[in-house]
């Protein structure tokens, strides 16, 4: 089993919702995701996934995530944006982001830290 990553940061505020301490207040994070992709056999050129094609797909689900109110943006509008909720929701976007992908593989790990000392790590149950 071959696995690549990349990660990507970004800013963004929000406030945990039916949180009692100093998290239900408005704030923001300086954001790192990684994601990590997984499968069982390399292309014709002996790579799992193209680097430049996993991050751009990653930067394109980050996008609408940077320098917002995130609790603003679907479904974090309904949904608590906890560290947890959104390497769900990370992970879901780059399923979607990668079923055309020419060589299959499937997102094994998303990852978000909120810091440098906390983070949070989805992993989804296998396809296979
Ligand atoms: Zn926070």
């Amino acid at each position: 089993m071959f696995e690549v990553a990349v990660e990507h940061t970004f800013a963004a505020g929000h406030a945990l919702r039916h949180y009692k301490g100093k998290c239900e207040n408005v704030h923001g994070h300086n954001y790192k995701i990684r994601v990590a992709v997984r499968g069982e056999k390399l292309n014709e050129i002996g790579m799992l996934m193209d680097f430049v094609v996993l991050k751009k797909a990653l930067r394109d689900v980050c996008e609408p995530m940077d320098h917002v109110f995130i609790n603003d943006l679907p479904p974090f509008d309904v949904l608590n944006p906890t560290a947890e909720n959104m390497a769900v929701y990370i992970c879901e976007c780059m399923q979607k982001a990668l079923a055309d992908n020419p060589h299959p593989v499937e997102v094994a790990e998303v990852k978000v830290w909120e810091t440098d000392i906390q983070s949070a790590t989805y992993r989804p149950a296998s396809v296979k």
